[in-house]
């Protein structure tokens, strides 16, 4: 599915910049996107059409080269314990709908019960699981004490600290690094190489979904792959 995905469309358009500057600083879809071959180019849709929209034969009354088969958001990682890095969009946006190149992002720390540590100008905080974000599964041994009660002591340690929020020098990827350090992870990386190596592979798949599905939004729920390569 990932090389048919990458032979069918360009994410250009969608830059999701995760440099450390755009980590200071939802609304939610169900459409779940699916995707065929009939005949000579791969289709995404939301819903099955009766006819092909490239050869207009009857999509289930002919042969077909690839069957259908949902399009796994990566945005929707689904119920997992593997603790993970989020990312979303600041100020409410969502990366489905209304995120645009170069809008601030949010992160947090989702610990192995799905429960999101932030930090932000209002302080730390614990919430539920984020929807639409992007996710970056942490290099994460579980050990005898639980990671929820870890994070508690490191975030203890953080309000002891005095932290004052800070866009720039105090801000929430910073707290997540001060916990995923304080658990002994990634200790030998600093800002840059941890987002290099641990978030930025998740953005190009996460920016080639929402390219798709902006594209199918504002298509009428039918895209055709406009090129073989
Ligand atoms: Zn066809």
């Amino acid at each position: 599915m990932a090389t048919q995905e990458d032979e069918v469309i360009s994410a250009e358009d969608i830059q999701i910049d995760i440099s450390a500057s755009r980590l200071g600083s939802s609304q939610t879809s169900r459409h779940s996107i699916k995707c065929f071959k009939h005949c000579s180019k791969f289709v995404f849709c939301f819903e099955l059409p009766d006819y092909c929209p490239v050869c207009n034969l009857s999509v289930l009354g002919s042969e077909i080269l690839v069957p259908p088969s949902v399009y796994k958001s990566p945005l929707d990682h689904g119920l997992t314990s593997q603790p993970t890095v989020l990312v979303r969009p600041s100020k409410g946006k969502s990366f489905l709908h209304d995120y645009a190149n170069g809008d601030d992002l949010h992160c947090g720390l989702m610990d192995e019960n799905g429960l999101v540590h932030d930090f932000t100008e209002n302080g730390l905080s614990t919430s539920e699981e984020w929807l639409n974000c992007i996710h970056a599964p942490i290099d994460y041994s579980p050990t005898l004490v639980p990671m929820n009660t870890r994070l508690c002591k490191l975030k203890t340690d953080w309000l002891a600290k005095n932290v004052r929020y800070h866009p720039e020098t105090a801000n929430c990827f910073g707290f997540v690094l001060f916990c995923l350090r304080g658990l002994g992870l990634y200790t030998d990386m600093n800002e840059e190489e941890f987002i290099s190596e641990v978030i930025i592979p998740r953005t190009s798949e996460a920016a080639r979904y929402i390219a798709i599905y902006r594209q199918l939004v504002s298509g009428g729920g039918i895209l055709v792959q406009q090129t073989q390569n």
